[in-house]
């Protein structure tokens, strides 16, 4: 079979897991597979660029040595303990060095300008995943596996000029990628390529967005026409709940590309909402699975799950790190076209509303936005808006949306009584509340601290231990 293999940055952030992840991959390509490695940055590295950046931009320099450091520091003690061949190790130390040296002057750079623009974040946030692949690459080379490495603009991803949110240009990325991955497929090589980066026409690096890694594996899937994609990672597959809520969440064996895109689109942190795009009209499922438990099958996405796996409900979503946004005033009452000012404003700032809803009366209208938006979104209200269409905008910062999600949910009644029900016995009140017009989901804002309670509550509510 032509596996792509994507490892999400939890499996890969010491060198003792690499040299598990690479045994991996060796077992797989010993049975005959073609195997193609996408990697995430180390656990945490993007993180770490994002907030040195704004370190930088304040003009504290001292942050940038602290950082280059920390960061060789990660990275040298991997490569210690996943290279023995001494040869390799030089290599790989040399190839380290060199990133770090070009980031620190690009840091530096930023400092002098107090400036930093979308394109060079992305070239800063591209260094996270090319400081891990040559790592990976000779920890394979040292296992005997001849192996390349590759940032995705060199394996052929060609993307649109929106940094920080590029979109594939799928019809010249499957040539270019083809052209590339082919040949050194037949050569017996393993490519190994860096998941989260592309480049524009004009050769600039770009970066899909937050959790990239997974929508670069299924790029390259359709591009060379696997079999299917795998994505490891550090949970067992996708379940009921995150495990970190709820102990006894339970894995999904079946779910559908609709439900795994509901599910990412929720924020849920598992995967990247458009990384099942590429995929969705091809037979290519996707598999999840545990790099560090493979008795486990983990879940299968794919496009036609079996009748047996369509239960009701299949998963309770937290959604942290949101604000609800109520804008008001008498003069939207009957006012054609007001709800389409207020979006269009946000959206021409790119900001994405993740929920809404408008009193019958027209007088409100409330909007959940992540916190990283919320600033974006209050600005440009006031800025645009204020005192034309609208008169008062109030903010609740300490937010968490809850959403229930199963394609089993579509025409059956009572699943809004359930919920409801489940909530107000534990005594959590609810702010707002939305259903897609899929019927795939439901879901409501409580205040933060009641967000756990409210998951818990509808596990046990719809008995999701029980599930498979
Ligand atoms: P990776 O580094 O492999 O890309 P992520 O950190 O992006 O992994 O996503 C995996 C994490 O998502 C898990 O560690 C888990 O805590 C969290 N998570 C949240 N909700 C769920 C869910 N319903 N099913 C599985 N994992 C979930
Ligand atoms: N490193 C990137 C991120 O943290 C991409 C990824 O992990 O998939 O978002
Ligand atoms: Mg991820």
């Amino acid at each position: 079979m032509r596996l792509v293999m994507k490892f999400g940055g939890t499996a890969v952030d010491s060198g003792k897991k690499i040299v598990h992840i690479a045994n991996l991959i060796k077992s797989y390509h010993d049975k005959g597979n073609e195997i193609i490695g996408v990697f995430s940055a180390v656990t945490g590295m993007t993180d770490e660029i994002l907030n040195v950046s704004e370190y930088v931009l304040k003009r504290d320099k001292k942050k940038i040595k602290d950082f280059i450091n920390k960061t060789r520091a990660i990275h040298v003690d991997i490569i210690q303990n996943c290279i023995r061949n001494k040869n390799y190790k030089a290599k790989a130390l040399q190839v380290v060095e060199v990133l770090l040296e070009e980031m620190e002057n690009i840091l530096n750079g930023v400092v002098l300008l107090t400036e930093v623009t979308e394109k060079a974040m992305d070239y800063l946030l591209s260094f996270g995943e090319r400081l891990l692949t040559p790592i990976v690459s000779y920890s394979l080379l040292d296992k005997g596996l001849d192996s390349v490495y590759l940032t995705g603009k060199e394996a052929g991803i060609l993307t649109d000029s929106k940094f920080g949110q590029a979109r594939p240009l799928i019809d010249t990325t499957k040539i270019r990628v083809k052209y590339h991955i082919d040949p050194l497929l037949k050569e017996n090589k393993i490519p190994v390529i860096t998941g989260f980066i592309g480049a524009d026409q004009n050769g600039n690096i770009t970066t899909l967005g937050r959790s990239g890694s997974d929508y670069t594996a299924t790029i390259i899937a359709v591009c060379i026409e696997a079999d299917e994609v795998w994505l490891w990672t550090d949970v067992n597959g996708l379940m009921t709940a995150d495990p970190q809520i709820v102990k006894e969440a339970k894995v999904l064996k079946e779910v559908s590309f609709a439900e795994a895109i509901e599910l990412s689109l929720f924020g849920a942190k598992y995967m990247h909402p458009r990384a099942l795009e590429p995929v969705m009209d091809t037979k290519i499922p996707i598999r999840i699975r545990n790099a560090f438990n493979l008795s486990n099958e983990g879940t299968i996405i794919s496009k036609n799950p079996s009748k047996s796996s369509q239960k009701i409900v299949k998963s309770i979503i937290a959604i942290r790190n949101t604000a609800l946004i109520d804008v008001s005033g008498g003069g939207m009452v009957g006012a054609p076209g007001t709800a389409a000012k207020i979006f269009d404003a946000l959206a021409r700032k790119s900001v994405n509303i993740m929920m809404i809803s408008q009193s019958p009366s027209e007088s409100s209208i409330s909007m959940v936005v992540k916190k990283d938006d919320l600033d974006t979104a209050i600005t440009t209200l006031d800025l645009t808006l204020l005192d034309k269409v609208i008169k008062n905008v109030r903010v609740n910062e300490d937010v968490a949306v809850v959403a229930v999600v199963g394609s089993g949910m579509r025409g059956i009644k009572g699943i809004a009584a359930k919920v409801f029900s489940s909530v107000s016995k534990n005594s959590i009140n609810v702010i707002m509340i939305a259903q897609g017009s899929s019927e795939l989901n439901l879901a409501f804002v409580v205040n933060n601290v009641d967000c756990e309670k409210a998951v818990k509550s509808l596990h046990e509510a719809f008995m999701l231990t029980k599930v498979n």
